[in-house]
Protein backbone atom coordinates (compact mmCIF):
# COMPACT_ATOMS: atom_id res chain seq x y z
CA UNK A 1 0.00 0.00 0.00
CA UNK A 2 0.94 3.75 0.29
CA UNK A 3 3.43 4.91 3.51
CA UNK A 4 1.13 8.34 3.21
CA UNK A 5 -1.38 9.03 5.48
CA UNK A 6 -5.11 9.69 3.65
CA UNK A 7 -6.61 12.54 4.22
CA UNK A 8 -10.85 12.78 3.86
CA UNK A 9 -12.08 14.70 0.70
CA UNK A 10 -12.99 17.56 3.30
CA UNK A 11 -9.64 18.19 4.54
CA UNK A 12 -8.04 18.76 0.36
CA UNK A 13 -6.81 21.52 -1.31
CA UNK A 14 -8.78 21.32 -4.72
CA UNK A 15 -8.09 20.11 -7.63
CA UNK A 16 -7.30 16.96 -7.15
CA UNK A 17 -5.13 14.45 -9.67
CA UNK A 18 -4.62 11.16 -10.02
CA UNK A 19 -1.10 9.90 -9.95
CA UNK A 20 -0.41 6.03 -11.65
CA UNK A 21 2.35 4.18 -11.56
CA UNK A 22 3.03 0.98 -13.86
CA UNK A 23 5.75 -1.49 -12.23
CA UNK A 24 6.30 -4.67 -13.58
CA UNK A 25 4.64 -6.65 -11.14
CA UNK A 26 2.11 -3.63 -10.03
CA UNK A 27 0.25 -0.33 -10.79
CA UNK A 28 0.08 2.08 -7.97
CA UNK A 29 -2.90 4.36 -8.32
CA UNK A 30 -3.62 7.53 -5.62
CA UNK A 31 -5.89 10.16 -5.59
CA UNK A 32 -3.67 13.37 -4.74
CA UNK A 33 -4.78 17.01 -3.91
CA UNK A 34 -3.20 20.12 -4.87
CA UNK A 35 -0.84 20.18 -1.84
CA UNK A 36 0.41 16.58 -2.47
CA UNK A 37 -1.71 14.43 0.20
CA UNK A 38 -3.11 11.03 -1.22
CA UNK A 39 -6.91 11.06 -0.60
CA UNK A 40 -6.96 6.98 -1.75
CA UNK A 41 -4.88 4.75 -3.11
CA UNK A 42 -5.32 1.43 -4.91
CA UNK A 43 -3.09 -1.29 -6.91
CA UNK A 44 -4.00 -3.62 -9.60
CA UNK A 45 -1.43 -6.22 -10.84
CA UNK A 46 0.28 -5.63 -14.03
CA UNK A 47 0.35 -9.10 -15.77
CA UNK A 48 2.69 -8.35 -18.04
CA UNK A 49 2.56 -10.93 -20.33
CA UNK A 50 -1.35 -10.09 -21.00
CA UNK A 51 -2.59 -7.12 -23.97
CA UNK A 52 -1.85 -3.78 -21.71
CA UNK A 53 -5.67 -2.67 -22.81
CA UNK A 54 -6.29 -5.18 -19.75
CA UNK A 55 -4.31 -3.75 -17.26
CA UNK A 56 -5.96 -0.45 -18.34
CA UNK A 57 -9.43 -1.26 -18.10
CA UNK A 58 -8.55 -3.09 -14.31
CA UNK A 59 -7.05 0.13 -13.23
CA UNK A 60 -10.32 1.94 -14.88
CA UNK A 61 -12.17 -0.39 -12.32
CA UNK A 62 -10.34 -0.42 -9.18
CA UNK A 63 -10.06 3.77 -9.43
CA UNK A 64 -14.10 3.98 -9.53
CA UNK A 65 -14.00 1.64 -6.90
CA UNK A 66 -11.75 3.60 -4.80
CA UNK A 67 -13.37 6.88 -5.81
CA UNK A 68 -16.78 5.67 -4.39
CA UNK A 69 -15.18 3.81 -0.95
CA UNK A 70 -13.32 7.49 -0.19
CA UNK A 71 -16.42 9.32 -1.52
CA UNK A 72 -14.63 11.53 -3.80
CA UNK A 73 -16.44 13.02 -6.39
CA UNK A 74 -14.92 12.36 -10.21
CA UNK A 75 -15.41 15.49 -11.09
CA UNK A 76 -12.68 17.03 -8.54
CA UNK A 77 -10.58 15.63 -10.57
CA UNK A 78 -8.36 17.26 -13.44
CA UNK A 79 -5.91 15.16 -14.57
CA UNK A 80 -4.16 11.96 -14.35
CA UNK A 81 -0.36 11.45 -14.59
CA UNK A 82 1.02 8.33 -16.16
CA UNK A 83 4.53 7.05 -14.94
CA UNK A 84 5.68 3.97 -16.52
CA UNK A 85 8.92 2.14 -17.41
CA UNK A 86 10.50 2.74 -21.35
CA UNK A 87 11.09 2.50 -23.96
CA UNK A 88 8.42 4.78 -24.88
CA UNK A 89 7.65 7.82 -27.34
CA UNK A 90 6.17 10.54 -24.95
CA UNK A 91 5.03 12.85 -27.68
CA UNK A 92 2.37 10.40 -29.37
CA UNK A 93 1.80 8.84 -26.16
CA UNK A 94 3.13 5.22 -27.02
CA UNK A 95 5.06 2.44 -25.04
CA UNK A 96 7.44 1.03 -27.64
CA UNK A 97 8.95 -2.02 -26.54
CA UNK A 98 9.21 -2.13 -22.71
CA UNK A 99 11.20 -4.83 -21.64
CA UNK A 100 9.56 -5.90 -18.62
CA UNK A 101 6.51 -5.42 -20.41
CA UNK A 102 6.40 -7.91 -22.60
CA UNK A 103 3.00 -7.90 -24.43
CA UNK A 104 2.97 -4.44 -24.12
CA UNK A 105 4.88 -3.39 -27.24
CA UNK A 106 4.15 -0.30 -29.61
CA UNK A 107 0.73 0.31 -27.07
CA UNK A 108 -1.02 3.33 -27.36
CA UNK A 109 -1.05 3.50 -23.23
CA UNK A 110 -1.67 7.11 -23.16
CA UNK A 111 -4.73 7.49 -25.42
CA UNK A 112 -5.90 4.04 -24.02
CA UNK A 113 -6.01 5.30 -20.48
CA UNK A 114 -7.47 8.51 -21.26
CA UNK A 115 -10.54 7.08 -22.65
CA UNK A 116 -10.65 4.34 -19.96
CA UNK A 117 -11.18 7.05 -17.16
CA UNK A 118 -12.61 9.67 -19.65
CA UNK A 119 -9.55 12.25 -18.35
CA UNK A 120 -6.90 14.30 -19.80
CA UNK A 121 -3.53 12.18 -19.10
CA UNK A 122 -0.02 13.01 -18.57
CA UNK A 123 2.21 10.46 -19.49
CA UNK A 124 5.91 10.02 -18.19
CA UNK A 125 9.17 7.60 -17.42
CA UNK A 126 9.07 6.32 -14.36
CA UNK A 127 12.16 7.47 -13.54
CA UNK A 128 11.08 11.06 -14.49
CA UNK A 129 7.63 10.34 -12.59
CA UNK A 130 9.84 9.63 -9.00
CA UNK A 131 12.27 12.24 -9.70
CA UNK A 132 9.48 14.64 -9.60
CA UNK A 133 7.51 13.19 -6.62
CA UNK A 134 11.01 13.59 -4.70
CA UNK A 135 11.41 16.97 -6.09
CA UNK A 136 7.82 18.40 -5.19
CA UNK A 137 7.26 16.51 -2.01
CA UNK A 138 10.36 14.59 -1.03
CA UNK A 139 14.31 14.96 -0.33
CA UNK A 140 14.40 17.72 -2.74
CA UNK A 141 11.27 19.82 -1.95
CA UNK A 142 13.35 22.81 -1.18
CA UNK A 143 15.52 22.82 -4.36
CA UNK A 144 14.46 23.96 -7.82
CA UNK A 145 16.76 21.44 -9.62
CA UNK A 146 17.38 17.70 -8.73
CA UNK A 147 18.59 14.47 -10.55
CA UNK A 148 17.92 11.17 -9.30
CA UNK A 149 18.89 7.86 -9.95
CA UNK A 150 16.73 5.23 -9.08
CA UNK A 151 18.88 2.25 -8.07
CA UNK A 152 17.01 -1.21 -8.58
CA UNK A 153 16.89 -4.27 -11.27
CA UNK A 154 18.22 -1.46 -13.49
CA UNK A 155 19.23 1.89 -12.61
CA UNK A 156 16.45 4.71 -13.81
CA UNK A 157 17.00 8.10 -13.93
CA UNK A 158 15.22 11.67 -13.85
CA UNK A 159 16.01 15.31 -14.10
CA UNK A 160 13.67 17.93 -13.09
CA UNK A 161 15.28 21.29 -13.90
CA UNK A 162 13.93 24.43 -12.39
CA UNK A 163 10.47 22.16 -12.07
CA UNK A 164 10.48 20.79 -15.43
CA UNK A 165 11.30 17.32 -16.12
CA UNK A 166 13.94 16.84 -19.17
CA UNK A 167 12.10 14.26 -21.19
CA UNK A 168 14.49 15.23 -23.88
CA UNK A 169 13.75 15.55 -27.74
CA UNK A 170 13.42 12.02 -28.53
CA UNK A 171 12.03 10.59 -25.00
CA UNK A 172 15.50 9.89 -24.24
CA UNK A 173 16.39 12.49 -21.93
CA UNK A 174 17.41 11.77 -18.02
CA UNK A 175 18.44 8.07 -19.11
CA UNK A 176 21.13 8.33 -16.53
CA UNK A 177 21.89 4.85 -15.52
CA UNK A 178 23.40 4.73 -19.73
CA UNK A 179 25.91 7.09 -19.14
CA UNK A 180 29.20 5.58 -20.03
CA UNK A 181 31.38 4.78 -17.20
CA UNK A 182 34.12 2.02 -18.33
CA UNK A 183 34.88 2.24 -22.09
CA UNK A 184 37.46 -0.53 -22.10
CA UNK A 185 36.63 -3.32 -24.72
CA UNK A 186 35.60 -6.19 -21.68
CA UNK A 187 33.30 -3.49 -20.02
CA UNK A 188 30.25 -4.62 -18.52
CA UNK A 189 27.07 -5.04 -21.02
CA UNK A 190 23.64 -3.29 -19.74
CA UNK A 191 20.71 -4.70 -20.26
CA UNK A 192 20.03 -2.15 -22.86
CA UNK A 193 23.11 -4.57 -24.75
CA UNK A 194 25.66 -1.62 -24.81
CA UNK A 195 28.90 -2.34 -23.18
CA UNK A 196 29.99 0.18 -19.93
CA UNK A 197 26.98 1.75 -18.78
CA UNK A 198 26.40 2.77 -15.37
CA UNK A 199 23.54 0.18 -15.05
CA UNK A 200 25.77 -2.73 -15.86
CA UNK A 201 27.71 -1.85 -12.92
CA UNK A 202 25.75 -0.48 -10.11
CA UNK A 203 21.92 -2.06 -10.07
CA UNK A 204 21.11 -4.93 -8.02
CA UNK A 205 21.23 -7.02 -11.14
CA UNK A 206 25.26 -5.75 -11.51
CA UNK A 207 25.96 -6.07 -7.85
CA UNK A 208 24.84 -9.61 -7.53
CA UNK A 209 26.95 -10.70 -11.06
CA UNK A 210 29.83 -8.78 -9.44
CA UNK A 211 29.38 -11.02 -6.33
CA UNK A 212 28.99 -14.24 -8.14
CA UNK A 213 31.81 -13.57 -10.24
CA UNK A 214 34.11 -12.85 -7.41
CA UNK A 215 32.83 -16.09 -5.53
CA UNK A 216 33.88 -17.87 -8.87
CA UNK A 217 37.44 -16.71 -8.94
CA UNK A 218 37.85 -18.45 -5.56
CA UNK A 219 36.71 -15.34 -3.19
CA UNK A 220 36.38 -16.68 0.47
CA UNK A 221 33.10 -14.60 1.85
CA UNK A 222 29.59 -16.32 3.78
CA UNK A 223 27.87 -15.72 0.64
CA UNK A 224 29.39 -18.57 -0.80
CA UNK A 225 26.83 -20.45 2.14
CA UNK A 226 23.63 -18.57 0.45
CA UNK A 227 21.59 -21.43 -0.78
CA UNK A 228 18.98 -19.71 -2.53
CA UNK A 229 19.14 -17.29 -5.49
CA UNK A 230 21.55 -14.25 -4.44
CA UNK A 231 20.00 -11.05 -4.19
CA UNK A 232 21.71 -7.66 -3.56
CA UNK A 233 20.11 -7.77 -0.12
CA UNK A 234 22.09 -10.72 0.74
CA UNK A 235 25.00 -8.55 -0.15
CA UNK A 236 23.67 -6.12 2.44
CA UNK A 237 23.57 -8.25 5.15
CA UNK A 238 26.62 -9.72 4.61
CA UNK A 239 28.23 -6.33 4.69
CA UNK A 240 26.64 -5.76 7.77
CA UNK A 241 27.98 -8.76 9.40
CA UNK A 242 31.19 -7.45 8.15
CA UNK A 243 32.31 -9.98 5.34
CA UNK A 244 34.94 -8.62 3.96
CA UNK A 245 34.38 -9.20 0.06
CA UNK A 246 30.56 -7.94 0.57
CA UNK A 247 32.04 -4.43 1.86
CA UNK A 248 34.19 -4.74 -0.81
CA UNK A 249 31.51 -4.65 -3.39
CA UNK A 250 29.34 -2.05 -0.99
CA UNK A 251 32.10 0.41 -2.12
CA UNK A 252 33.09 -0.35 -5.45
CA UNK A 253 28.89 -0.06 -6.02
CA UNK A 254 29.19 3.07 -4.21
CA UNK A 255 32.80 4.19 -6.60
CA UNK A 256 31.03 3.19 -9.90
CA UNK A 257 27.80 5.38 -8.67
CA UNK A 258 29.85 8.53 -7.65
CA UNK A 259 31.64 8.16 -11.57
CA UNK A 260 28.21 8.71 -13.26
CA UNK A 261 27.63 11.30 -10.94
CA UNK A 262 29.98 13.38 -11.87
CA UNK A 263 28.89 12.96 -15.36
CA UNK A 264 25.75 14.23 -14.76
CA UNK A 265 26.52 17.19 -12.30
CA UNK A 266 28.97 18.38 -14.90
CA UNK A 267 25.77 18.04 -17.36
CA UNK A 268 23.29 19.67 -15.20
CA UNK A 269 25.01 21.02 -11.98
CA UNK A 270 21.82 20.67 -10.01
CA UNK A 271 21.54 21.52 -6.74
CA UNK A 272 20.94 18.08 -5.19
CA UNK A 273 21.55 14.14 -6.88
CA UNK A 274 18.95 11.94 -4.89
CA UNK A 275 19.36 8.20 -4.66
CA UNK A 276 15.79 6.48 -4.55
CA UNK A 277 15.30 2.38 -5.00
CA UNK A 278 15.18 -0.77 -3.16
CA UNK A 279 19.13 -0.97 -3.62
CA UNK A 280 20.04 1.19 -0.72
CA UNK A 281 21.95 -1.36 1.36
CA UNK A 282 19.79 -0.35 4.02
CA UNK A 283 19.66 3.29 3.41
CA UNK A 284 20.24 5.55 6.71
CA UNK A 285 18.47 3.05 8.75
CA UNK A 286 21.85 0.95 8.65
CA UNK A 287 25.59 1.31 8.74
CA UNK A 288 26.29 -0.27 5.70
CA UNK A 289 23.78 1.97 3.71
CA UNK A 290 24.98 5.04 5.46
CA UNK A 291 28.94 3.84 4.96
CA UNK A 292 26.91 2.91 1.11
CA UNK A 293 26.09 6.98 0.96
CA UNK A 294 29.25 8.76 2.45
CA UNK A 295 31.51 6.72 0.01
CA UNK A 296 29.55 7.86 -2.62
CA UNK A 297 29.94 11.51 -1.31
CA UNK A 298 33.49 11.55 -0.88
CA UNK A 299 34.29 10.01 -4.05
CA UNK A 300 32.27 12.71 -6.30
CA UNK A 301 33.84 15.23 -3.92
CA UNK A 302 37.30 14.04 -5.47
CA UNK A 303 36.17 14.01 -8.97
CA UNK A 304 34.52 17.22 -9.34
CA UNK A 305 34.97 21.01 -8.96
CA UNK A 306 35.56 22.36 -5.79
CA UNK A 307 32.51 24.68 -5.96
CA UNK A 308 30.61 21.60 -7.02
CA UNK A 309 31.81 19.67 -4.04
CA UNK A 310 30.82 22.14 -1.62
CA UNK A 311 27.10 22.61 -3.02
CA UNK A 312 26.15 19.81 -4.64
CA UNK A 313 23.96 17.68 -2.14
CA UNK A 314 23.81 14.09 -2.44
CA UNK A 315 21.16 12.19 -0.43
CA UNK A 316 18.51 8.92 0.24
CA UNK A 317 15.68 9.28 -1.11
CA UNK A 318 13.03 10.78 1.12
CA UNK A 319 9.95 8.96 -0.52
CA UNK A 320 10.35 5.30 -0.69
CA UNK A 321 7.70 3.71 -3.28
CA UNK A 322 5.41 6.14 -3.21
CA UNK A 323 7.69 8.42 -5.22
CA UNK A 324 6.24 7.15 -8.80
CA UNK A 325 2.25 7.55 -8.75
CA UNK A 326 3.03 11.27 -6.08
CA UNK A 327 5.04 12.19 -9.23
CA UNK A 328 3.11 10.87 -11.99
CA UNK A 329 0.11 13.01 -10.09
CA UNK A 330 2.80 16.15 -9.10
CA UNK A 331 2.94 15.93 -13.41
CA UNK A 332 -0.22 16.48 -14.20
CA UNK A 333 -1.01 19.01 -11.81
CA UNK A 334 2.00 20.55 -13.44
CA UNK A 335 0.30 20.25 -17.13
CA UNK A 336 -2.63 21.57 -15.60
CA UNK A 337 -1.86 24.61 -13.67
CA UNK A 338 -1.66 27.05 -16.40
CA UNK A 339 -3.78 26.33 -18.80
ZN1 LIG B 1 22.48 0.78 -20.97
Amino acid sequence: MTSQPLIPLSDATLPLFIGVDVGGTSIKVGVVDDRGATLGFTRVSTEPYQPGEQAVARVGVALAAMLEDREIDRTLIRGVGLGSPGTMDIPTGMLLEPPNLYAWHQFPIRDTMQSVLGLPVTFANDGAAAAYGEFWLGAGREDPSIVMLTLGTGVGGGIIHRGRSIDGEHSHGSECGHVIIDSRPDARVCSCGQPGHLEAYASATAVVARTREALQRGRSSTLEHVTSELTALDVAEAAAAGDALALEIVDETADYLAIGIVSVVHTIDPNMVILGGAMNFGGMASAVGRRFLARIQSQFRAKTFPTLAERTKIDFAALGGDAGYLGAAGLARSAHKDP
